[in-house]
């Protein structure tokens, strides 16, 4: 299943190039309970209102996709978890340009760990990327994004993947410079999820992924979840042995080479292989 947000934090199913509204379903959520304190309550419902949204779609009038303006797929996260350097092609590219990047920046994922993102940062694909510091340099980084649909602490690589609701994909988007990643990644906007989150059980397995990035129609990414150097399960294992995950935390698992600067008026287009793409207007802050 394909589920969206939109408009006016409409919950959609995507079909084809339609989406049907659903919204009626969350009206059963209610307010977040205890259970779900720490986590998105519609992700963490979603094992239980999955028979409830299909009947609704297949009741649903569809509704052109490019009709509809798609907000993050995910409306709460409790955190955004993002992957440092996680593709090694990406670490020699680094490497090799000291005057951009950090010194944090070339060290390998399994000395530096994980980040975290402000969640305020979080947008959909309709709503743009503002640049709030238009006189330094902001890049695109296009990654796999993992949304968690359980709570898990300390899982093992191999029951990891049990414990994921669903994907998307991620633009991770970053200003260079000296200070900590959690401040120059989490700018208002700076985190786009999208186009859809596409359910565990309809991706199947995320390891070998093509995805990519085009700027103005001009690839500037293009690789494959095979080349992680931390793969979907070991991030899940990796994050949750320092904290717990809860339904709706997000992984962002890290760019692939290719990275590169942005300016107000571009038009990012970020795709992948069974999930889909999504435009993305960047502009003045
Ligand atoms: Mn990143």
């Amino acid at each position: 299943m394909r589920l969206c947000r939109f408009d006016d934090d409409r919950l959609g199913v995507i079909q084809n190039d339609t989406v049907r509204d659903v919204t009626e379903v969350t009206a059963s959520i209610g307010r977040p309970t205890s259970r779900c304190a720490h986590g998105d309550p519609l992700i963490a419902g979603l094992p239980n209102l999955r028979r409830r949204i299909e009947e609704l779609a297949g009741q649903a009038v569809p509704c052109p996709l490019s009709e509809v303006a798609l907000l993050s797929p995910v409306a709460r996260p409790g955190k955004l978890v993002a992957a440092p350097v996680n593709y090694q092609a990406h670490l020699d590219e680094a490497i090799s340009e000291p005057e951009t990047f950090s010194a944090a920046h070339v060290r390998r994922i399994q000395e530096t760990g994980l980040f975290l993102k402000a969640t305020s940062s979080l947008v959909g694909p309709s709503e743009g990327v503002p640049l709030r510091f238009p006189d330094r340099r902001s890049d695109h980084e296009v990654e796999l994004a993992v949304v968690i649909g359980h709570t898990a602490s300390a899982v093992s690589p191999e029951r990891a993947l049990d414990v994921v609701a669903g994907y998307c994909i991620g633009l991770d988007m970053t200003v260079r410079g000296p200070e900590e990643r959690s401040l120059r990644k989490s700018i208002d906007g700076y985190s786009v999820l999208g186009p859809w989150l596409v359910t565990a059980d309809e991706l199947g397995d995320p390891s070998g992924l093509s995805f990519g990035l085009m700027v103005d129609g001009e690839t500037r990414q293009s690789a494959n979840t095979r080349d992680l150097v931390l793969s979907v399960p070991e991030l899940i294992a990796f994050a949750s042995c320092w904290y717990t995950l809860h339904p709706g935390d997000v992984i962002f698992t890290g760019t692939p080479e290719g990275v590169g600067p942005v300016l107000p008026g571009n038009r990012i287009t970020a795709w992948m292989e069974r999930i889909g793409s999504m435009d993305v207007e960047i502009r003045s802050a």
